[in-house]
């Protein structure tokens, strides 16, 4: 019997995972995914449960690899819902609850392809699932435990497709080959306090942060690369925190956020920051605490063997060409790209993180059919 994965997709929202919660979703697809012949692993670590399964022989030449999560965000406010938003309603169309795009359709739709793949013509290789429970957080149990387990016992992926979803508004219009590298840096400009009447007698840091925020967000990091849009630097706080127009405060933080191309490395990005920084303390005689949080480089597969497979099974399901896209926020893939090549694709993803979170039925479905014609042309 082949797997529903419309079905599927309701059963796992129906598992409320908010990280890093588990819910029941991991449990579910544990019992099929050993019901459909794989053999699964529970790798949990630091509180965060996240499930290997495999079929056919350990370290096999061909092996190809899906990676996703079932954690989801939290729901907000529930008031804002009109349904129930782990209860996976079907109304004109459309599954609603929270991970019905982002992503338990996605998950749902390549275990269920997987199963039925391995049973319909079992290949000559392996079929690997890595299924995380920890990708909306902080991401630091979820799939990168599941690659230090893999690569402490021998486990291995040829190439790995991770189901996220990356269609903007059309189903089969846009696969991801990388992504850009993100990071935040808070700067604490310290000066002196002191009276705003007599301004010689302080050391304002306002001035000095209003130079360095000035000179960081006019600066061009360059103008894209192959396979990139230019990289950007976005002030998202300044913060002084002083209410006395008479008081000249003692320090101000900001932060800004840069998401960064190939053209860069979160360390060519920190440098970049020391020299600015070390000039505005030289100008300015203050001194300025800067902190860094790297969530991650930047990484691309180069268009090849890969993306001609997705590509084509793309197309020949949904009669679109993908475009190769390296836009969008971070996701798992900047991990699985330290293990093997890996490329994104998904359904639409429009409403993900949102209230009334849902998904097209028919495109669980069609999804379902994308994974499973990529697995039978990667064995061919
Ligand atoms: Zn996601």
């Amino acid at each position: 019997m082949p797997i529903d994965p419309v079905a599927l997709t309701a059963d796992l929202i129906r598992c409320p995972s908010v990280t890093p919660v588990e819910g029941g979703a991991l449990v579910l697809l544990e019992k099929l995914l050993t019901e459909g012949g794989f053999t699964c692993t529970r790798v949990d670590r630091g509180g965060i449960a996240n499930l290997y399964a495999r079929w056919g022989r350990q370290g096999a030449n061909r092996t190809f690899g899906f990676n996703g999560h079932t954690d989801v965000v939290p729901i907000g406010n529930q008031d804002d819902w009109t349904v129930d938003p782990f209860g996976a309603e079907i109304k004109d169309g459309y599954m609603y609850g929270r991970g019905a795009t982002d992503m338990k359709s996605g998950v749902a739709a390549f275990a269920a392809a997987a199963i039925d793949f391995v049973q319909d013509t079992p290949p000559d290789g392996a079929v690997v699932l890595a299924i995380t429970g920890d990708e909306e957080a902080d991401a630091l149990d979820g799939t990168t435990a599941l690659l230090d387990w893999m690569a402490a016992n021998n486990e291995v992926m040829s190439v790995c497709l991770v189901g996220e979803p990356t269609c903007p508004s059309e189903m089969g219009e846009t696969m991801k080959i990388g992504r850009r590298g993100s990071l935040t840096a808070w700067f604490t400009v310290n000066g002196e306090q002191g009276h705003s009447a007599y301004p010689h007698r302080a050391n304002n840091p306002l001035p000095a942060m209003a130079r360095l925020v000035d000179r960081l967000s006019s600066h061009v990091l360059d103008e894209g690369t192959d396979h990139f849009d230019p990289s950007t630097l976005a002030v998202v706080t300044i913060d002084t925190g002083n209410p006395a127009t008479n008081v000249i405060p003692a320090s101000c933080t900001a932060a800004v956020n840069v998401r960064f191309n190939d053209a860069h490395s979160s360390q060519s990005i920190i440098d970049w920051f020391a020299e600015e920084v070390a000039q505005i303390k030289g100008t300015f005689g203050v001194d300025i605490d800067t902190k860094v949080k790297v969530s991650g480089e930047s990484f691309v597969t180069p268009p090849g063997d890969l993306s001609d497979l997705i590509g084509n099974a793309v197309k020949a399901e949904t009669g679109r060409t993908p475009e190769l896209s390296t836009s969008g926020g971070t996701s798992d893939a900047r991990f699985v790209k330290n293990h093997c090549p890996v490329v994104e694709f998904g359904l639409v993803g429009k409403t993900m993180h949102q209230v009334d979170e849902r998904v097209l039925v028919a495109q669980i479905s069609q999804l379902k059919a994308i994974y499973k014609r990529i697995l039978t042309d990667y064995f061919a």
